[in-house]
């Protein structure tokens, strides 16, 4: 008994104390589990937020086809928030504070545009990474033909290889941009880099039509505050675009004719392509997208015309304007996604 006792005394409550110990243990365990188990949701909801801010603007083409959930495209008014959803983390994450802020003030210049003037019935078709040698003829015919003026975002190392047809798109009175050097997510580069791919781009152009671009759309439509910030520097107008057809997808002509038609509006701005691949598809969808918005009234325009029609008209110059520029050393880069 005494050494039951003993051992009741000495083991038993040391025991029942080792029980209760590994108890509360485990629930102090499970409880601090659950903490960081929310914790790490909250902040992986954060992040996935902070990567959908930095590629907000991302475009839905080949190369990024997984990242296209946040573009803007299928939304009938997509005008960038004019605040930033990511206040709450801007002291742990303060980048895309800044992007906003700058889409911003760019926008409040008429200098980043997701679409032209929703009040009047004029719409932009927009041809991207060409020129091309097969499509971008073909792309002009159709457009000569039916006496429409587009706008082009001309990849600069293709207008080394073929200026002749940037000088045709330039004489036919369409709208020859800048869509960089060589096609790469310009918000994975430096600020050196990104200089490079839009400077090379500009006088490739320059001096094949004797015109400095004014307008630059962003390979992918991905932007960060670097490629904002260097592309006010150097003075070039930000175009995204609103309706796009996904014809990279190449799914077919009258599928990609169906979501023209069905997405166009006042004021739109129509991504569609003229390089980068089989564009046969988009080339033979072509007439019939003109001529049905056409008969529902609408009047096709260059950029360059859909800018002087905004309600707030641009500054005269292009001139970089004032827009939040200290950029965090280690910003993160807009991600291309999964
Ligand atoms: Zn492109």
């Amino acid at each position: 008994m005494g050494l039951e006792n003993i051992d009741g005394e000495v083991y038993f409550p040391r025991r029942a104390g080792a029980k209760i110990s590994r108890t509360s243990l485990v629930i102090t365990l499970c409880a601090i589990l659950g903490l960081l188990g929310s914790l790490m949701l909250t902040m992986t909801e954060n992040y996935n937020s902070v990567q959908q801010s930095a590629t907000a603007i991302t475009a839905n083409t080949p190369e990024l086809a997984t990242t296209s959930t946040t573009s803007p495209t299928n939304k009938a008014t997509p005008a960038a928030p004019k605040s930033s959803p990511m206040n709450l983390q801007s002291p742990i994450l303060p980048f895309p504070t800044l992007l906003w802020e700058q889409i911003a003030a760019l926008q409040s210049h008429n200098r980043f545009l997701y679409t032209g003037n929703r009040y009047l019935r004029e719409i932009a078709l927009t041809f991207d990474d060409g020129p091309n040698p097969y499509y971008t003829p073909q792309v002009l015919a159709v457009l000569q033909r039916y006496g429409v003026k587009a706008s082009f975002f001309c990849i600069g190392r293709q207008v080394a290889s073929y200026p002749d047809l940037v000088k045709q798109e330039y004489a036919d009175g369409n709208l020859v941009g800048n869509h960089s050097w060589s096609h790469p997510n310009l918000a994975l580069l430096s600020s050196d880099e990104i200089d490079s791919q839009i400077n090379l781009t500009s006088n490739a152009i320059q001096q094949v039509i004797g015109v400095r671009p004014t307008l630059f759309r962003p390979p992918y439509g991905v932007v960060n505050a670097r490629v904002l910030s260097k592309a006010n520097l150097l003075g070039l107008t930000t175009i995204i675009w609103s309706d796009e057809a996904r014809d990279w997808t190449t799914p077919g002509t009258s599928v990609i004719v169906s979501r023209i038609l069905s997405l166009a509006g006042d004021g739109a701005i129509i991504l569609m392509h003229d390089g980068g691949g089989d564009r046969s598809q988009t080339v033979a969808g072509l007439p019939t997208i003109i001529t049905t918005l056409r008969l529902r009234g609408y009047q096709f325009v260059t950029l360059q015309q859909m800018l002087k029609d905004l309600p707030k008209r641009p500054a005269s110059t292009q001139a970089p304007i004032f827009v939040p520029t200290t950029i965090p050393s280690a910003s993160p880069a807009a991600s291309p996604g999964p």
